[in-house]
């Protein structure tokens, strides 16, 4: 008979064969809701409504879109996630914890999970794109040493590694939104949040961030993407809500 502890021997030491089907099962196992929405509303004038009345639940790992024409609020409702801005009623719970709760001063705490990919881009054109990702974890305190190994890592992943120490203005538009996606997956976010993130690109350059969106997704994190592009969602739509005035139309699972 084999000893236990001969067996333990043998799995820890066979990582790649027993680990990775482990993982695979334990995410399985533990698939639960990373963003809650209960009746959303919001209004920023009398008498329109951004949002009325939504509610939806997005587990984690999934990989998501919401969809909708301009103007039906699905950038009101990213910003609400992120407290860019409150509802003007409703309950958001975010992996379990009660978003509408924490104190302003507090709101870091929500936004060191998230990675943030914003339709303009928000890139700082006076500093070299090492310094636009670097400053996420300089923000969190995290040592020199490790900042450059991670950046390095999050510029590589998006194959911009050869343009660390340019300026945002000498690159093109696809590869600054690029530099954007490596910012958002700098301090390993749990989820992304994406506003158009294909907007301004040609097919080909969407594709190949979609493409990017997905490799991350793998990595276990939840990816939630606004856009209006019909083809994109056609490709790579996994669980889709409509948005129409505020409201949820429909949620497909494809
Ligand atoms: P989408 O991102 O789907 O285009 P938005 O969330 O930007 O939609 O907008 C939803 C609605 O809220 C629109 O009618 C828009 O005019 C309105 N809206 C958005 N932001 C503001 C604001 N800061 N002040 C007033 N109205 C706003
Ligand atoms: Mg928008």
């Amino acid at each position: 008979m084999v000893h236990v502890s001969v067996l333990l021997d043998f799995y820890s030491k066979s990582k790649t064969y027993i680990i990775e089907p482990s993982e695979k099962l334990i995410l399985l196992l533990r698939k639960t809701a990373m963003i809650e929405v209960y009746n959303l509303w919001k209004q920023y004038q009398r008498p329109n409504w951004a949002l009325s009345g939504i509610s939806m639940k997005i587990e984690k790992g999934d990989f998501c879109f919401i969809t909708g024409p301009s103007g039906s609020g699905k950038t009101t409702l990213l910003k609400i996630f992120y407290r860019e801005i409150l509802p003007t009623q409703g309950q958001i719970l975010i992996d379990q914890r009660n978003i509408l709760r924490i104190p302003d001063h507090k709101i870091y705490i929500l936004r060191r999970m998230m990675g943030i990919v914003f339709q303009d881009f928000r890139l700082l054109f006076h500093k070299k794109v090492f310094d636009n990702i670097a400053i996420v974890l300089r923000i969190l305190g995290v040592p020199k040493k490790e900042i450059r190994r991670r950046v390095f890592y999050s510029l590589r992943m998006v194959n911009l590694h050869n343009k660390m120490w340019e300026y945002p203005k000498h690159l093109s538009y696809g590869e600054q939104q690029r530099v954007a996606i490596a910012r958002a997956v700098v301090n390993n976010p749990k989820i992304i949040l994406a506003d158009e993130p294909t907007g301004n690109l040609d097919t080909e350059l969407a594709f190949e961030i979609m493409n990017l969106f997905k490799r991350i997704n793998k990595k276990g994190t939840t990816v939630l993407i606004c856009t209006h592009d019909r083809e994109l969602i056609r490709h790579y739509g996994e669980k889709i809500f409509f948005l129409y005035r505020g409201k949820i139309l429909r949620k497909e699972s494809l």
